[in-house]
């Protein structure tokens, strides 16, 4: 129970990659505040953590909106006293041709993944400093190192979380004891692609999956890697993909 009491907001735990962090966490002693649009889903993951005898708080927001980021993390230091760790995996992936124009499914890409993790650090960052303590981990994406087609926009979301989260840990770890981490998944089998319009790279999608993907869990314990290291340990990057993805 190495995580034991440590208050951990994880957000879009309401399904995937952060609903599998949610209970990893959970399992190894961590409060986990489940952040989501989804309230019932949320909702209903507390449930299942507290039957399995863990604590977890549920606070629905939209990370593109800073007001709700800063009730998450009132709300946890109201209720576990602190906060002393951020998993900013919310995200979507509405791959699209850029002459299509789909620009409506680019700002969005640019308002969750990329605005939503620097509100995500902006609402953590005063209680951190506080306490010289603390943990962030951004899911980034193996769309961080390569361009795939109709990724253009995701994969520089992706590119912008990866730099963003370097920058932070140079500025946070020496500094406030803040260590920062990025996560590089390839496929993971979760609802990612469902925000999909484009039908052209919804065939291609089809052939792609074809291979034996990653599980959210899998993702789930590199974040719990990296959070289980000594104080002194900064894991930076872990690029994590399907052995069977080129
Ligand atoms: P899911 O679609 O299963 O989960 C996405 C989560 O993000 C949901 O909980 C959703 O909750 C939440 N979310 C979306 N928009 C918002 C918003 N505006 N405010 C708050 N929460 C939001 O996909 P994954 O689990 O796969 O995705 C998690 C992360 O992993 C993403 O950042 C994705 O880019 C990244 N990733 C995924 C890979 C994959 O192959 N699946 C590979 C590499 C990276 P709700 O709708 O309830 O708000």
């Amino acid at each position: 129970m190495n995580l034991e009491n440590r208050a951990i907001i994880i957000t879009g735990a309401s399904s995937g990659i952060g609903e599998a962090t949610a209970k990893k966490l959970a399992k190894h002693g961590a409060k986990v505040t489940l952040m989501a649009r989804s309230e019932d889903k949320l909702k209903a993951l507390k449930s299942d953590i507290e039957n399995e005898g863990g604590k977890a708080l549920v606070v629905p927001g939209d990370v593109t909106n800073k007001k709700d980021f800063d009730k998450v993390v009132e709300k946890t230091v109201s209720e576990f006293g602190k906060v002393d760790g951020l998993i900013n995996n919310a995200g979507l992936m509405p791959l699209s041709f850029i002459d299509k124009l789909k620009t409506d499914e680019w700002e969005k890409m640019v308002d969750v993944n990329i605005k939503g993790v620097l509100n995500g650090v902006s609402a953590v960052l005063p209680e951190m400093k506080k306490n010289d303590n603390g943990d962030i981990i951004n899911i980034s994406s193996m769309a961080a190192h390569r361009y795939f087609p109709g990724g253009a926009v995701y994969c520089a979301t992706k590119s912008a979380v990866k730099m963003f989260s370097e920058g932070l840990r140079q500025e946070l770890a020496p500094k406030y004891g803040i260590n920062v981490t990025s996560i590089e998944p390839g496929a993971v089998a979760t609802n990612l692609t469902s925000t999909i319009t484009d039908e052209d790279i919804k065939e291609k999608m089809s052939g792609m999956l074809e291979m034996e993907t990653l599980e959210s869990e899998d993702i789930a314990n590199a974040v719990y890697y990296a959070l289980s290291q000594p104080k002194r340990v900064n894991i930076n990057d872990v690029y994590i993909v399907p052995s069977e993805q080129k």
